[in-house]
């Protein structure tokens, strides 16, 4: 765990992507249940206390929130204004997991409340779905089934976009795709953390993998993250990073008061 990167912080600084995770973690254990409204008015004092890295779809949703517009409103009017090719980032997709632990053993609620989560900033299907797909593949890690993303998949059907699918069915099958890209194009960064996440031989090996891809690293090392500590435990993680880690304290107390 090395500091002074892109963003010249110290080493354990968290980013954007955990600061959002915490918000919907605190929001659940506060509140017992999910609450979009809540998880919103959260973003919005996160945006609010100026953030050196947001994503530019969350940036402008948050910017709507914060004049006015509902939790359901401001993800949907970004995304109709933006472009294909600027439309599908990852920024809801790092920050879901959270929802995975109280909504393991509920499907139905974890795949709705984990769509409604992305829709807060990223309103498109593959983020939505994307947002499904992650939570129910760790819901069925959770659960230590065989096959965890192909249930997923299967779960979500013919509801989720073809590229989606598409992307991650081979992961499914256990083949590595031939490329695996780290931008921040959620299904890029998807295929390339769940490949990581769930090939990897340990938690440290996912993550380390996944981080030293470069690109759009917090990220694809959140997302492969989230899924390596499903399969191997807390207890695996290094007690070298941990030491260092921003808000470790806050993170597993929110983790044992989510289960
Ligand atoms: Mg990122």
């Amino acid at each position: 765990m090395v500091g002074d990167g892109t963003w010249n912080q110290p080493a354990g600084t968290i980013t954007d992507d955990t600061e959002q995770a915490l918000c919907i973690a605190r929001s659940l254990v506060e509140h017992q249940v999910f609450d979009p409204a809540d998880i919103a008015e959260r973003f919005v004092a996160w945006y609010d206390s100026g953030p050196f890295d947001i994503g530019r779809m969350t940036m402008r949703s948050l910017s709507r929130l914060k004049h006015g517009d509902e939790w359901d409103e401001a993800g949907q009017h970004v995304w109709e204004q933006s472009r294909e090719g600027q439309n599908a980032g990852n920024g809801s997709v790092m920050r879901c997991p959270p929802l995975a632990i109280p909504y393991a053993t509920d499907w139905d609620r974890l795949a709705e409340v984990s769509r409604q989560s992305s829709q807060i900033t990223h309103a498109d299907s593959r983020c939505t779905y994307g947002c499904a797909v992650l939570n129910l593949t760790i819901a069925g890690i959770l659960d230590d089934t065989e096959t965890p993303l192909g249930d997923a998949l299967d779960y979500v059907g013919s509801d989720a976009p073809d590229e989606l699918i598409a992307a991650l069915e081979s992961l499914a099958r256990g083949e590595s795709p031939g490329a695996l890209e780290t931008s921040g194009y959620v299904i890029d960064s998807l295929q390339t953390a769940l490949h990581d996440g769930l090939f990897a031989e340990s938690a440290e090996e996912a993550i380390v993998t996944a981080v030293n891809r470069g690109g759009d690293t917090d990220t694809i090392g959140a997302v492969a993250g989230a899924v390596a500590g499903a399969r191997f435990g807390a207890s695996t993680l290094p007690d070298r990073w941990l030491a260092a880690l921003d808000a470790a304290e806050e993170l597993e107390s929110l983790a044992n008061q989510l289960t």
